[in-house]
């Protein structure tokens, strides 16, 4: 893919600068991040009512942007990073993300700069979730971090998350790390008042894995759920065996299709049979998926056992094998975007942990279906076979 190795020009740091007087709203907060509504003091805006934390643990709300200054929309390069940077003037849509003191997280700066260059590139406009950097200005920092203390004061702040602040702050008493930047996302938060809601989910593998044995009968995401759950079972541990098979997603049989569809929508929404078939026909047709599918083929044609784990192609392979898609339906419309783009290196012995992963799965038989063992898919009606 060409297109990895284009525009590696690093970011002009003329982005556009949050105004100090932005009126915050904290919305939720994941490990390595804290999810804020603005606005502008003046403006008297009603926000969708939003529940704190109802996002997933590892991600951030399902915002990632696609702003009125167009970002998401350029394919990439954004329209902000030129000397001109525009003034945003309608925080309405868009949700600002400050990163947390996590020593292990990258800079919000190199943050974008591999998604401005690496990730943006291979999609076309309004297939991600739109994001953008913006400049902080240190005082803003400093008042959502007054926020947070508050909040933890009030009781209200989740108790896992309490003790770790935003980076950026000016002050000496409160924790050290330096970030200039935010990012500004699209908001995907459904109004449930008009009936929306949000579908969260990773569509993980959409093609076989090409280390797998030629008469394999699982696909890799199907494979490795049964195995974890026959560990998390030997620790008395529970986790469910059934579950979205990526195969069915990209099927074109829409019988399968709408299979995987309800695994997506939970019940008792799966039980909705108009409702799944709307999700399916939108799901379906979005480009989202065949982009994906496509992607993952040709960037890592070698497989994990066989591919340089240092090319920026398998890497980004793996990345577009772990995002998440984030699904807003309302009752007339099913809107998609990809988000949750994380950066993967085979540092720190994950390259390693790939590679015993992907041994075990040939050698215990999880593709071929002739692991050991007692399991409940083993019964006559449960089998798990994956078709591509
Ligand atoms: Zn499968």
């Amino acid at each position: 893919m060409s297109t990895i190795q284009a525009a590696r020009s690093p970011v002009e740091p003329s982005v556009p600068v949050l105004p100090d007087g932005l009126a915050l709203k904290y919305v939720a907060e994941g490990a390595a991040n804290v999810i804020w509504r603005i606005s502008l003091p003046d403006e008297q805006l009603t926000p969708p009512p939003t529940v704190i934390e109802e996002y997933s643990e590892s991600t951030p709300p399902p915002s990632e942007v696609d702003i009125d200054i167009d970002i998401g929309k350029e394919n990439g390069a954004s329209k902000a990073n030129g000397a001109n940077a525009p003034v945003i003037t309608d925080y309405s849509r868009l949700l600002l993300r400050l990163r947390k003191c996590l020593p292990s997280s990258e800079s919000n700066l190199l943050a974008y700069e591999y998604l401005s260059t690496v990730i943006m590139p291979l999609f076309p406009p309004g297939v991600m979730v739109g994001q953008e950097l913006v400049k902080l200005p240190p005082a803003l920092v400093a008042r959502a971090n007054d926020t947070l203390h508050h909040l933890e004061k009030a009781g209200v702040r989740p108790s896992h998350r309490q003790y770790l602040y935003l980076a950026g702050d000016p002050r000496p008493t409160e924790q050290g790390m330096e970030e200039g930047y935010a990012f500004l996302l699209e908001d995907m938060t459904p109004d449930t008042s008009l009936g929306e809601f949000l579908l969260e989910f990773k569509a993980k593998w959409l093609v076989q894995s090409p280390n797998a044995p030629a008469d394999w009968k699982r696909c890799r995401t199907c494979a490795l759920r049964l195995r974890k759950y026959t560990r998390a079972t030997k620790k008395g541990k529970h986790t469910e065996w059934r579950g979205l098979c990526p195969f069915d997603l990209v099927s074109n049989d829409p019988k399968r299709a709408k299979n995987a569809i309800r695994r997506i929508l939970h019940h008792p929404r799966c039980e909705d049979e108009k409702l799944v078939e709307r999700v399916t026909a939108a799901l379906i047709g979005c480009p989202q998926l065949s982009i994906l599918k496509e992607l993952q083929a040709s960037l890592d044609p070698k497989g994990i056992l066989n591919a340089d784990h240092k090319s920026k192609e398998f890497l980004t392979a793996m990345t577009l094998r772990d995002c998440t898609f984030y699904v807003k339906v309302s009752p007339t419309e099913v809107q998609a975007r990809l988000g949750d783009f994380d950066v993967k290196s085979g540092e720190a012995g994950k390259s390693e942990y790939w590679i015993k992963n992907e041994r075990e799965l040939i050698e215990e038989g999880w593709y071929n279906g002739t692991e050991e063992g007692d399991h409940p898919w083993k019964a006559e009606g449960l089998e798990v076979i994956c078709r591509a």
